[in-house]
């Protein structure tokens, strides 16, 4: 700690998809952002997509939002892998992939999906990180909210709050950035959806805002 920044904390986010990690964890990594941690965003899919009702996102459309995106958080560094939307492997080629940017990153937390997560990829990428992260290569381990339209009745148990109230709006800003999926997904009415959410979650901690996270793992040379 240096006056409260802290200079050498690194944070590895990995979204199966392009707007992900905002959606689960954009409050946080833009509250990191800001206490000097250096944040590198991992995408795995970013070839683009056709949705189910046959509309078509291109992949340099969603990796120029994502960069926009990135900077409006904080986030300094963006991977990309081309893995196909949808088709996400959990494989020895992949965790080989996300190792190497871990061997060479050394973060100190780690932040994916939540392996009950109802999308196949987001489950693909919680499995990856949980593979990465063996043996204490990452102290801190920590897996997002199973966002609230794709329910599990075994999925997450809230443990890990970060107060966001500071940052919702950096949040909101960067959802809006990802113009075709904040669109997609119906406008504002977006941003009612994940407003109400970081309340509720706020809620249970007295915080006017929270994101929450199931903990994997957690050490005590961070936090403190
Ligand atoms: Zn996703």
């Amino acid at each position: 700690m240096n006056g409260g920044i802290n200079i050498n904390k690194k944070i590895l986010a990995m979204g199966a998809h392009p707007d992900d990690m905002e959606l689960e964890a954009g409050g946080t990594l833009a509250k990191f952002a800001r206490k000097g941690y250096d944040i590198t965003l991992l995408i795995l899919t970013s070839k683009g997509y056709t949705g189910i009702s046959g509309e078509h996102y291109e992949g340099s459309i969603l990796k120029n939002e994502a960069e926009k995106a990135s900077k409006v958080l904080g986030i300094k560094h963006i991977i990309f892998f081309d893995y196909e939307a949808n088709f996400v492997p959990h494989n020895g080629e992949i965790i080989g992939k996300v190792d190497n940017i871990v061997n060479t990153l050394c973060p100190d937390v780690f932040i994916s999906h939540h392996p009950f997560d109802s999308h196949q990829d987001h489950k693909a990428a919680a499995d990856i990180m949980f593979a990465v992260s063996r043996q204490g290569r990452v102290k801190n381990v920590l897996s997002g909210s199973t966002l609230p339209y794709r329910p599990n009745v075994f999925a997450f148990r809230p443990q890990f709050y970060v107060d966001i109230t500071e940052t919702i709006d950096v949040k909101f800003e960067a959802i809006r950035t990802y113009k075709s999926q904040y669109e997609k997904f119906g406008n504002e009415k977006l941003i009612e959806r994940v407003d109400a959410m970081g309340k509720t979650y706020g809620w249970a901690m007295g915080y006017d805002y929270a994101e929450c996270f199931e903990v994997i793992r957690i050490s005590d040379d961070l936090w403190i």
